[in-house]
């Protein structure tokens, strides 16, 4: 895209992450004191050669102790600041400095003589461009995150200067190549009006961030030359537009629309409040539960806060994600038993360990696969690995004794895997009888249909199961034969005609047999299919708690 002259001001164009818009000066990182550079992904500073391997070592090694503790520090930060799932970015970072392949790398080029910093760079350096070369979006958007690990050792190194803060008292929008997430998370919300930068994709992890902390942002965009730091600027993340020295009336159209969605914004909020109570029941009498989504124990206060009526769909993999080792039974059962006492007998369905494919931890074992999406995950890795399946089983059942809890299996797609599932949960119970520990005899199983077989065999799976959730993600993508991961497929999950025909003939079945049906994948959150699901007679809508109460409206105005 070119940038477009427009009289004095310049447009430029990039990917906007959020609706919000901002306006003020526009001021660049400064290259010395920034530390990603500008042009490279690793530029190398001063180096000395002249130590011994032996001493490199151990600068290296008591450096690689310091980040990781700043690290851990910096998860909390993001903890307690933005919320678990931002948190475990920064966990990950922590065993990505650990991770075997990276110090082998790093202790091999010191061996051969480099200096720590040159050492650390070459490794990930290597690491980098491996994962770039890959030309995938979400790997693309990993990199970054190689950078800020790298950028952190270097800092201890003393080869980098840690303030990247800009001489200037007032606010501002910073522009930047890019930005990792440990730069994103520590960006001060009082100076900085929004960012943009020339890199980065929406499912970078600095754009998630800069989402969750409510920050105007538009990624990937057009070069911005560097004269122009300091000029005023509007910036429009909702149409990724950004524009440089703004004409008089371009800057007052830009704040009239900002002013007017101010006061939509705050009107709009008291009449969602106002919808808390509502029974979500369209008009012609069809009653919907509406749910949340959460990833974590922390998520449940805002799923509350926004008239949760239960948890449709909880990732128990994030947690698995954010560790070094599998979580133990009782960490697992403490954690579970927080969710289930704080929803006070409303639904909680478990969704059991979802991991392979874009969802990794080292300690998994997963081998790397041609095909991911189309390999070993969610059922099939549990069915393979028994003991940490009973872990979790045994921790969910021990749960369900403090209120209602369901179980709900992922990327099912034979009768053969819900059978040897169930003689699972069999010897899981059986185990806990022998100990003498609690849990809901009655307890309700389900599972997610996210195969095209799941959906088309939903009358043999009905009779078998207790309700279904349909996970629209997967589904479009194994539906549409389009990649969830690469955007230049993305297009094709636009058209979910074939995904909804898939859902009614569903619905009917599980209908028929005295079961119900939910949705808890993205469609379930998009307001242009509210109507629709809602007339198949899908009986519960599982979203993230922002989304709860826009999608209660919508079904209330539903026919
Ligand atoms: C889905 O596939 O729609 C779903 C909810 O599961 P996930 O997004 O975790 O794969
Ligand atoms: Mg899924």
């Amino acid at each position: 895209m070119s940038s477009l002259d427009k009289g004095k001001s310049t447009v430029y164009f990039g990917v906007g992450i959020n609706s919000k818009k901002a306006h003020g000066k526009i001021r660049f990182y400064n290259e010395n004191t920034h530390p990603v550079s500008q042009n490279e992904a690793f530029s190398s500073p001063t180096v000395k050669e002249t130590r011994s391997a032996e001493s490199e070592k151990a600068r290296f090694f008591k450096a690689l102790e310091k980040t990781v503790e700043k690290t851990k520090k910096t998860a909390n930060l993001a903890r307690t600041e933005i919320g678990e799932d931002e948190a475990q970015i920064f966990e990950i970072h922590a065993m990505l400095l650990e991770d075997e392949d990276f110090l082998e790398s790093v202790v091999s080029a010191l061996e051969s003589g480099l200096s720590a910093e040159r050492a650390v760079e070459k490794s990930a350096e290597d690491f980098y461009l491996q994962l770039r070369a890959l030309g995938d979006e979400y790997l693309s958007a990993r990199a970054s995150d190689i950078k800020d690990i790298a950028g952190g050792l270097l800092l201890e190194l003393g080869s980098k200067a840690e303030n990247c803060e800009i001489e200037d008292d007032g606010q501002y929008i910073l522009v930047s190549e890019d930005l990792t997430p440990s730069q994103t998370v520590r960006l001060d919300k009082n100076k900085i009006l929004g960012f943009i930068t020339f890199s980065g994709t929406p499912t970078s992890h600095a754009s998630i961030l800069a989402k969750a902390m409510g920050i105007p942002a538009v990624v990937g965009a057009q070069k911005i030359p560097t004269e122009y730091d300091g000029k005023y600027c509007l910036l429009d993340a909702s149409s990724g537009k950004i524009t440089v020295a703004p004409s008089e009336s371009e800057k007052r159209e830009f704040l009239k629309m900002c002013n007017q969605e101010k006061r939509i914004d705050t009107e709009h909020d008291k009449y969602m409040r106002s919808l808390l109570n509502t029974p979500a029941v369209t008009r012609s009498g069809h009653k919907v539960m509406i749910y949340a989504n959460i990833g974590a124990k922390n998520e449940v206060d805002g799923a509350l806060l926004n008239g949760a009526e239960g948890i449709g769909l909880y990732r128990s993999e994030l947690s698995y994600l954010s560790r070094r080792a599998q979580p133990t039974e009782d960490e697992l059962y403490s954690e579970y038993r927080e969710v289930v006492e704080k929803m006070q007998g409303r639904r909680v369905i478990i969704r059991t360990l979802d991991v392979g494919a874009d969802k990794q931890a080292p300690y998994l074992g997963i081998e790397k696969e041609e095909n991911p999406s189309l390999g070993f995950r969610g059922v099939r890795f549990c069915l393979e690995n028994k003991n940490m399946f009973l872990i979790q089983l045994r921790a969910i059942l021990r749960a369900s004794a403090h209120g209602r809890v369901g179980i709900m299996i992922p990327m099912i797609s034979t009768l053969d895997e819900l059978r040897r599932t169930r003689l699972l949960i069999k010897e899981a119970m059986d185990e806990l009888l022998l100990r003498g520990q609690g849990y809901d005899k009655s307890i309700e199983l389900g599972i997610m249909i996210e195969t095209p077989a799941s959906a088309i065999m939903a009358d043999a799976f009905a009779k078998e199961v207790d309700f279904f959730s349909v996970g629209t993600n997967d589904l479009l993508q194994y539906t549409l034969a389009a990649d969830r991961q690469n955007s230049k497929v993305s297009h094709l999950t636009e058209e979910a005609e074939a995904v909804l025909r898939l859902i009614k003939n569903a619905a009917e079945a599980i209908h028929e047999n005295d079961g119900w049906i939910g949705v808890c994948g993205e469609m379930a959150a998009d307001l242009r299919y509210t109507q629709e699901l809602v007339s198949i007679g899908v009986d519960e809508l599982s979203v993230s708690p922002p989304y709860l109460l826009g999608i209660r409206q919508k079904v209330c105005d539903s026919k």
